[in-house]
């Protein structure tokens, strides 16, 4: 067996800048605005859950692609500075790095175009090439923003591997059982939760119906996410809701992601999951009170801090 140390997790998916114009409203089709402003941030699913992972006290390894320009080389420069194995962050000649374009208007209104650019060529045989990485993974982390034919390869390598595999299904995508079956751990938020099972989910009663249709696909748990309601944790021996914390919302972007990195972490760490969920909880309800998506994430220390109080 390879040495695998406690809290490593490996991040398999996607890298974007989010290109943000704040405007009095959105545009309309045809129509130019003035007096916007202007800002860049880091983002992508995959980087964020790797920086919350991180932050959180994780190992963490992130096996993504970037193009060879100027966004990537800064997206590059931020990992390290989180500390992240970089090694299998790949750059690509054929396309530009991940851009997330978004208008947000003075109402929070937004209106988002992704280009996926060097994200939409993350491969089998990327996934492949980080081996050496997944064998030494407690948990391997993968969300739907690269190609599907990736994340399943993925998934089958890790649990080969003996990693348990977390599987975020989140833009949402209607799933093949096979890969549902690899799935220790599916965390869809309410709205993925109903495009994936077909049951409209609003709270935890409906959560548990989607839940159940899930298990019985082959997961071996379901967190449904419920925003500021906490989540529902599913098993094949019950369903239980465990309450987030109350806090006083500003912006919710990346919530689900800072959940999903956090939870990685306590897990890889052996935690019972019960434990790991109100781990997780205090990471999103810290985020959710800072504005914006990587910057918002926060350290160990802050999660502990919340923990104890
Ligand atoms: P997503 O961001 O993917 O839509 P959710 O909205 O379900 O996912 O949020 C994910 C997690 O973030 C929740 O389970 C909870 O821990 C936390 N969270 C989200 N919104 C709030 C809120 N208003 N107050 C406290 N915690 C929140």
């Amino acid at each position: 067996m390879p040495r695998r140390p406690r809290n490593c997790v490996v991040v398999i998916g996607s890298s974007n800048t989010d290109m943000i114009l704040r405007v009095r409203r959105v545009p309309r089709p045809g129509e130019t605005l003035l007096g916007g402003e202007f800002s860049t941030a880091p983002g992508g699913k995959g980087a964020n859950q790797a920086v919350a992972a991180a932050r959180a006290g994780g190992r963490v390894a992130l096996v993504a692609r970037l193009g060879r320009d100027g966004l990537g080389d800064a997206a590059l420069a931020g990992f390290r500075k989180e500390r992240m194995d970089v090694s299998r962050v790949l750059r690509d000649g054929a396309r530009p790095s991940g851009v997330a374009l978004i208008f947000v208007g003075a109402d929070g209104e937004n209106s988002i175009g992704v280009a996926g650019g060097a994200n939409q060529r993350l491969s089998p045989r990327d996934v492949a090439a980080a081996r050496r990485l997944i064998g030494r993974a407690r948990i391997v982390l993968l969300q739907l923003e690269t190609p599907l034919e990736t994340v399943k390869a993925a998934a089958r390598l890790a649990r080969r591997a003996g990693a348990d595999v977390i599987l975020n299904p989140a833009p949402a995508l209607p799933l093949p059982d096979a890969l549902l079956r690899q799935v220790s751990l599916l965390t869809p938020n309410e709205t993925e939760a109903s495009l994936l099972t077909g049951v409209r989910v609003t709270g935890a009663p409906s959560a548990a119906r989607a839940a159940r249709i899930l298990l019985a696909r082959g997961v071996r748990t379901v967190i449904v996410t419920l925003g500021a309601k906490g989540a529902l944790v599913a098993t094949r021996d019950g369903t239980r809701v465990v309450p987030g914390f109350r806090v006083k919302a500003v912006d919710t972007t990346a919530a689900g992601d800072v959940f999903n990195g956090a939870l990685a972490v306590r897990l890889a760490e052996s935690r019972p999951l019960l434990e790991a969920v109100r781990f997780a909880h205090a990471a999103a309800a810290i985020s959710v009170t800072r504005p914006g998506a990587q910057p918002s994430i926060p350290t160990r220390r802050e999660i502990n801090a919340l923990l104890r109080k």
